[in-house]
């Protein structure tokens, strides 16, 4: 595919900083920069020896704008394939915007999300997979998620899906010079060995697939609310939890009032933990337990914390929360058991798996630990290191999966009932393009644009 505009657009996170980052990229890069940059020692860009950085000063109309370091890292050796111009100036919000600025004013075009990742992908550095790693390590809340999307972005999922891709074409091959040259002397393909390599091939998409419950987890976090009766102890435990792991606060953009969700760092699961509903807020919980949004939270959440006061009964308020809960992902906590114990836990045993009921003290963080096991046992079903191996973490990925998994199994019916080969043939092929969406390789236009479009500006 051929580009022929120039790209530009600020790299760096706004804000004060040290450094800024204005980055350019395609034909006219080179040019811009001429046009704008002037070397102490007076020599142009090209030079210097490429990828060293040059210092010097931006120039508009004889003004210097900013003192730099600009880098010139001549295409296809790049991260777009293309050329590329990075100036390094000071931070904060002036600087960068004065030179992107004079940059665009030069003939560059401003960037749109994810575009220089999507250049790099479109010139074939990269397969879509690994340019989704990209955002997924910008992303990154946990090292486990970070670690996830590093290797897929070192090509494990792109290798792992090529080597499903070959064993789909080998197949696919066979079944065409069955069909193709039925009455020749070659030995054909049986029905059964067939069926058995399909099978065989089935099998390791599914194992690949079920890497994505916990995948998507590791990538985006396990949706946790905490819920319970006023004075129970949520914000208590929340502070208990959050001490214990540094955690990452954002807040949710698009909701009508505040809600902040936070992420702590669970043995490498990232905990998003909405703050809903007043968990920190004691005085009006009730009310804003009724807060429509409160409830779609609590209806959306993977995992509920129920919180109960092992110092009080249990109370028709308490059991109209377990009502709600027992169908859910629900881990109860009794807190308070630092107090003398009034709970009825046979009770609660009604609603909720024993193992599942933890005995803690948020006041005195006991019992903090066993929760955080829980938790990781719940997500990681025993396995721990998964981290290591190739997982499926976008559900992009996972309804392609889906989709080659729906096939293989027309495939496998129809072998077993013993279908013409034209049949089989079809369901092949579409397995081969399914596999490709994950890579890339058969995408459409429209798709390309959703993908990027999350990105961020400047990537
Ligand atoms: P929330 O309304 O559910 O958020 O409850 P809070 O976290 O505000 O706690 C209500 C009261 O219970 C506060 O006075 C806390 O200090 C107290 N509390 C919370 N956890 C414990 C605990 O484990 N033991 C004891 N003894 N008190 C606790």
């Amino acid at each position: 595919m051929y580009i022929d505009d120039t790209i530009a657009a600020i790299a760096t996170a706004p804000g004060e900083g040290g450094i800024g980052i204005v980055r350019m990229s395609g034909e006219k890069a080179l040019d811009i920069a001429e046009s704008v940059f002037e070397s102490v020692n007076k020599k142009s860009i090209k030079d210097h020896n490429p990828r060293t950085l040059i210092y010097g000063n931006i120039i508009d109309d004889g003004k210097i704008i900013d003192e730099v370091l600009l880098a010139y890292m001549k295409g296809p050796h790049t991260y777009t394939k293309e050329d590329v111009i990075e100036i390094n100036c000071h931070g904060g919000f002036i600087s960068v915007k004065k030179i992107l600025e004079l940059v665009l004013k030069k003939g560059a075009r401003l960037a749109e999300g994810g575009e220089f990742t999507k250049r790099a992908f479109l010139n074939g550095r990269i397969d879509l997979s690994q340019a989704e790693a990209v955002m997924d390590i910008i992303n990154a809340k946990t090292d486990m998620s970070y670690n996830v999307a590093q290797s897929q972005l070192e090509g494990s999922l792109s290798f792992k899906i090529k080597e499903l891709r070959n064993k789909v074409t080998e197949l696919l091959a066979h079944v065409e010079v069955a069909i193709d040259f039925p009455d020749e002397d070659v030995e054909h393909i049986t029905y059964e060995n067939l069926y058995n390599k399909s099978k065989e091939l089935r099998k390791e998409i599914i194992n690949l697939y079920e890497t994505s419950e916990t995948g998507k987890i590791i990538r985006d976090g396990l949706k946790t609310v905490i819920v319970g009766k006023p004075n129970v102890g949520k914000s208590s435990l929340l502070n208990a939890i959050l001490k214990e792991s540094r955690a990452i606060v954002t807040d949710i953009p698009g909701t009508t009032r505040d809600v902040i969700e936070e992420f702590v760092n669970i043995n490498g699961i990232p905990l998003r933990i909405i703050d809903t509903a007043g968990i920190r807020d004691t005085e009006d919980v009730v009310e804003k337990i009724g807060v429509q949004k409160s409830r779609e939270f609590f209806e959306s959440a993977d995992l509920a914390i129920l919180v109960l006061d092992a110092s009080r009964e249990l109370s028709v308020e308490d059991i109209d929360i377990l009502e709600n809960v027992k169908n859910k992902n629900t881990i109860v906590l009794i807190n308070k058991t630092d107090l003398e114990n009034k709970m009825d836990e046979d009770k609660i045993k009604e609603y909720i798996d024993e193992k599942r009921i933890i005995k803690i003290s948020a006041l005195e963080r006991k019992g903090i630990d066993k929760l955080e096991n829980e938790i990781a046992d719940m997500v990681y079903k025993g396995n721990v290191s998964q981290g290591d191996s190739v997982m499926i973490t976008n559900v992009r990925h996972k309804d392609s999966l889906e989709r080659a998994i729906n096939s293989i199994n027309d495939a496998i019916n129809a072998i077993e009932d013993n279908m013409a080969l034209d049949f089989i043939e079809v369901d092949l092929k579409n397995i081969w393009d399914y596999l490709g969406e994950v890579s890339g390789d058969t995408v459409s236009e429209d798709l390309l644009d959703t993908i990027f479009r999350d990105f961020c500006i400047g990537k």
